[in-house]
């Protein structure tokens, strides 16, 4: 077994790895706040985040305000816009030296690429993409759900001899924190060395993707492959709805939707108030997408369709007539409230 950088009796505490580019916080750092603190509730430990960038005096003052007990922040020039290999020589020094007990991230890109190199350096393992997070009794160590061969089981992960205890977790699985009520948390600037050596990886230009983000939507219209020749209809549904339009794997692949309205699995997970979902099976790959919706609507022709399971609005027929009925009634009102 490859020696761990410290052991289970010196770890301590659970960390957030605060992402956030070009001062903005990631949206899915606070969904991890609100579940690591429940986490730290249930087992006593100090609740940390970290901040990692160029500047960041002002995303110290707005991480004091959030349900943490400490910010650790690290500074250098190097570090101001991500680079994998700076950012994880980074925080591995403070890894080392600070020794916390877990340490999650966003399965964002920057989260994937740096939560990969961290596990390799500090010799430890790396739970990614779980879909919920939970402390084992008895022993306290963190179990990480994932599912495994393309959907078809849950298996559960965990870490037992090495540290820090790690996760990632996809944006959208947890929701998002209510606003603490707590006093500030306490800001420790840590100093790292950031050899220029480690950055060989240069920004040249940086391009902000412009499209849609449907993770957040209120109101989605999910068309499926039994949606087909019914786009038209679907689009002026989910613009009487002022809904965002979402789609199945196999949708998308047929060109009815661009690829970042994929929900599931390999696309997004969403947690809309409202699905309506048209012709879609419900494969699991899909289904993991919409779990967290308050309120799902499904339209198949087919009563044994996997869909109506999750569900909780079934209406068995073709996708043609019950859409276009839709789309009139609420035309005549007007659109939605
Ligand atoms: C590793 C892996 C990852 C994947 N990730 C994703 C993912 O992120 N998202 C995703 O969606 N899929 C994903 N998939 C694919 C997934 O397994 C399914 O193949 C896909 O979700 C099926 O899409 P669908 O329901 O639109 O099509 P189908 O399975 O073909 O289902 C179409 C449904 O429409 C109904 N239907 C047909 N015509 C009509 C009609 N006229 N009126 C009413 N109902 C009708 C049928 O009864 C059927 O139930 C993944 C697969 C793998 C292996």
């Amino acid at each position: 077994m490859i020696d761990p950088a410290y052991s289970p009796q010196e770890a301590r505490g659970i960390w957030v790895f605060l992402e956030q580019d070009a001062g903005v916080l990631a949206p899915v750092s606070l969904e991890l706040l609100a579940k690591a603190r429940a986490l730290a509730t249930e087992s006593g430990a100090e609740l940390t985040g970290l901040l990692v960038g160029g500047d960041l005096a002002a995303l110290e003052a707005t991480a004091a305000k959030l349900d943490l007990d400490r910010v650790v922040s690290v500074a250098h020039p190097l570090l101001t816009q991500f680079t994998a290999e700076a950012y994880a020589h980074a925080v591995d020094q403070v890894i080392r030296t600070q020794k916390p007990d877990i340490f999650l991230l966003g399965a964002t890109a920057y989260g994937r690429d740096l939560a990969g190199r961290l596990a390799v350096m500090l010799r430890t393992g790396l739970t990614a993409d779980c879909t919920d997070l939970a402390l084992e009794a008895g022993t306290g160590l963190l179990l990480g759900e994932v599912s495994g061969f393309g959907g078809g089981v849950l298996a559960t992960i965990r870490c037992e001899q090495h540290r820090p205890q790690m996760a990632t977790v996809r944006p959208g699985v947890f929701p998002e924190p209510a606003a603490a009520d707590r006093a500030a948390a306490k800001v420790e600037r840590v100093n790292v060395d950031v050899p220029a050596a480690k950055c060989l990886v240069k920004v040249v230009a940086r391009h902000r993707k412009t499209g849609v983000d449907i993770s957040r939507a209120e109101r989605l219209v999910v068309a499926g492959a039994g949606a087909r020749g019914e786009m038209p209809n679907i689009e002026a549904l989910a613009q009487a709805l002022g809904a965002e339009i979402g789609a199945t794997r196999v949708a998308v692949d047929e060109g009815w939707a661009e690829r970042e309205r994929q929900i599931g699995q390999t696309g997004v997970i969403a947690r809309p108030k409202l699905a309506l979902v048209w012709g879609a099976s419900g494969a699991s790959q899909f289904t993991c997408g919409i779990d967290q919706a308050e309120m799902v609507v499904a339209v198949n022709q087919d009563p044994e369709a996997a869909i109506f399971e999750s569900a909780d609005i079934c209406i068995v027929d073709e996708v043609a007539p019950v859409v276009k009925a839709l789309v009139a009634e609420l035309q005549s009102h007007g659109g939605a409230e």
